[in-house]
């Protein structure tokens, strides 16, 4: 019950684990800065997350 009735090949394995992560991540557009950013991630450009300031971007010091 629950357990494979085959052992999978070593090319079977390997190919599983060599596979995990060919997709992109998925982008959305940042609602207070409207760079692209990861889904359900913190904005890395504002901090902007759930519609509030959720971290403190350290901003790069620039003689400006
Ligand atoms: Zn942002």
């Amino acid at each position: 019950m629950g357990n494979p009735k085959k052992r999978h090949s070593r090319w079977m394995r390997d190919m599983r684990r060599a596979n995990w992560r060919l997709s992109l991540p998925t982008l959305v557009e940042c609602p207070q800065c409207h760079e692209k950013k990861l889904a359900h991630v913190a904005c890395p450009h504002c901090g902007w997350y759930k519609g509030r300031v959720a971290v403190v971007v350290p901003q790069k010091e620039e003689a400006e």
